[in-house]
């Protein structure tokens, strides 16, 4: 072996080495900041029990939205426990929080009163048997009320979300690579080998957030469990159950409010006029046929400010809704528009659910500011 080979293969050792090295003290690094970014949350917590930041911040309430409830054993990814759902309440109740209901809501924006300083208001996406299960049964322990918004088609059994099906025949699928043709004619590859389950279904569900949607049913089902070979289930999977009408209309009658979240489901900024008529005023219509809906409230399906348009905001304003929610973190405030009522995803840990709650968070936003 030449002089020139050996100090090739020691320098690339030297780098290699020098790699690691550098590998571990970002780690050491990432580790001592989140241990730092804890202990500085910890403290502003503290801090936020003493009501300095909501007195800072003034008018302003936290909506949360919560997706999946479990008792017990997780049945899905994602997700909160019950008894972290009721940590929260437990922790609301002992600091004498308000829990508004959808009425009281649209009243103190009408009335252009600022929100109390200790209040709050949850609401909960597309209508799972875990919502009334599990969900309402904690809320109902404290006497809060829970605001339901469903999918109608999924009540009436017809569908189950279109992301949900696509997470579960991406589970089950033993297919590691896979050229998609997706519905808009583009090309993707489903790349299990390189990226994990979770990883894999949110890439292909984002893509599919900007195409045209209205095949969507039928591309999961033909297409998509096609290429996973996977066998498309004949009925909606048990963790995928919906509640039933008779179960909405019980949770009326115990207080919360249950309102529409669209026919099906799927993105509205990529539908046709007509079909945006559909989702809105249809699902509108086919719950004034099971239970009362007042005021009349509106969730986007997954509420990004691109996943609806201002052609959304008219039609839901023509059929004769009140308030429509988005999922942009931030607080509700006078100043919002009603049709694009911000909400926090409710936390999973106690410290950043006390971050929200207590106005750090509403603090450091008027902070960058
Ligand atoms: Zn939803």
């Amino acid at each position: 072996m030449s002089a020139c080979c050996i100090i090739r293969m020691r320098c690339r050792r030297r780098s290699r080495a020098q790699l690691a090295v550098k590998s571990v003290n970002d780690e050491m690094a990432h580790g001592k900041g989140k241990l730092l970014k804890a202990a500085v949350l910890r403290f502003a917590n503290i801090l936020g029990e003493t009501g300095v930041y909501r007195y800072c911040c003034p008018g302003i309430m936290p909506v949360f939205m919560l997706h999946r409830v479990y008792d017990g054993e997780k049945a899905h990814s994602g997700g909160l426990s019950a008894d972290q759902l009721r940590s929260y309440l437990e922790y609301l109740t002992a600091k004498k929080f308000q829990v508004l209901t959808m009425g009281e809501v649209l009243r103190y924006l009408n009335e252009r009163k600022p929100f109390p300083s200790k209040s709050v208001f949850f609401t909960i996406d597309d209508g799972f048997a875990d919502h009334y299960e599990v969900a309402a049964k904690v809320f109902d322990e404290f006497r809060y009320p829970l605001n339901f918004f469903v999918i109608t088609g999924f009540l009436d059994r017809q569908l189950w979300p279109w992301d949900d099906q696509l997470a579960f025949g991406i589970a089950r699928t033993s297919v590691k690579k896979a050229e998609l043709r997706l519905p808009s004619g583009e090309s993707y590859c489903l790349n299990l080998r390189s990226q994990g389950i979770s990883e894999a279904i949110r890439g292909l569900r984002d893509s599919l957030k900007t195409v045209d949607q209205q095949g969507i049913y039928h591309w999961i089902k033909n297409d998509l469990y096609r290429v996973l070979n996977v066998p498309f289930p004949k009925t909606i999977p048990p963790e995928y159950s919906p509640m039933s009408w008779d179960d909405a209309r019980a949770l009326q009658t115990r207080g919360h409010g249950v309102y529409p979240h669209t026919q099906s489901h799927r993105i509205l900024s990529t539908l046709s006029s007509l079909e945006k008529r559909e989702e809105i005023s249809g699902s509108l219509a086919r719950l004034a046929e099971e239970l009362e809906c007042s005021p009349k409230a509106f969730a986007y399906p997954t509420g990004r400010i691109s996943d609806y348009d201002r052609k959304d905001m008219e039609e839901l304003k023509l059929a004769g809704y009140e308030l429509a929610f988005n999922t942009v973190p931030a607080y509700l405030s006078l100043d919002c528009d009603h049709y694009q009522l911000p909400r926090f995803s409710l936390p999973e840990k106690m410290p950043e659910f006390l971050q929200i709650i207590n106005r750090f968070e509403a603090l450091k936003t008027k902070i960058r500011a």
